[in-house]
């Protein structure tokens, strides 16, 4: 399944935004609240702190981790576990969404947090996302024995573009970049990697 119908499947209400910034009373009404910023599960009991917004709404606060990004167990889907995996499930299935927006420039900027918890996530993304379009055809240089297995292996080839996307990555988030950044990356990652195996071919 997709992480995009991961959301769906995991959440009755998918619009967290709009429910975070005035669901204090929610909160204190279930006997269990959990976090899908640090993940953590806890009793409802813990929340409390609040902001509130321009209409006099208030929002409730994580005490783990200061964020309103609270959650409560009949906001999720029946059979869902209320977990930390659940948690990171939510969390990962907003990550997939920002970048399929790409506002990720926006999410690194204002929150150098969001940039430190999603990092494996976004590098495995885009690794794999860079790979796909060549990964055939290394395969088939593989299988013809043009090059090497050990160093085409697909563990070997994530390893490779993982450090590309690393790279670009920090760069990003210190520099900010346009909107070409992601298909520059990828471009290089694929040319880093065709370079090395039409070494082997000469
Ligand atoms: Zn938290």
């Amino acid at each position: 399944m997709g992480k995009i119908n991961r959301i769906q499947a995991i959440l009755r209400q998918v619009d967290l935004e709009n429910h975070s910034s005035r669901n204090w009373e929610l909160i204190h009404e279930a006997p269990q609240c959990g976090c899908y910023y640090c993940t953590q599960v806890f009793s409802s009991s813990e929340v409390n702190d609040f902001e509130e917004n321009e209409n006099g709404e208030k929002g409730a606060v994580c005490p783990y981790c200061g964020r309103k990004t609270l959650v409560t167990p009949d906001m999720i889907m029946e059979g869902v576990p209320f977990s930390a995996e659940t948690m990171r499930g939510i969390s990962e299935a907003i990550c997939e969404l920002e970048i399929r927006h790409t506002r990720l420039s926006d999410m690194f900027k204002k929150d150098k947090w969001a940039y430190d918890h999603w990092h494996d996530y976004v590098i495995e993304f885009w690794t794999e996302r860079a790979l796909k379009p060549i990964s055939q055809y290394i395969e088939l240089c593989v299988e013809r024995k043009l090059i090497p297995v050990e160093e085409f292996s697909a563990e070997a080839l994530k390893s490779i573009a993982g450090e590309i996307a690393d790279i670009h990555l920090q760069q990003y988030a210190a520099e900010g970049t346009d909107n070409n950044f992601v298909p520059l990356m990828e471009a290089e990652i694929q040319r880093t990697i065709l370079r090395k195996a039409l070494k082997y071919q000469e």
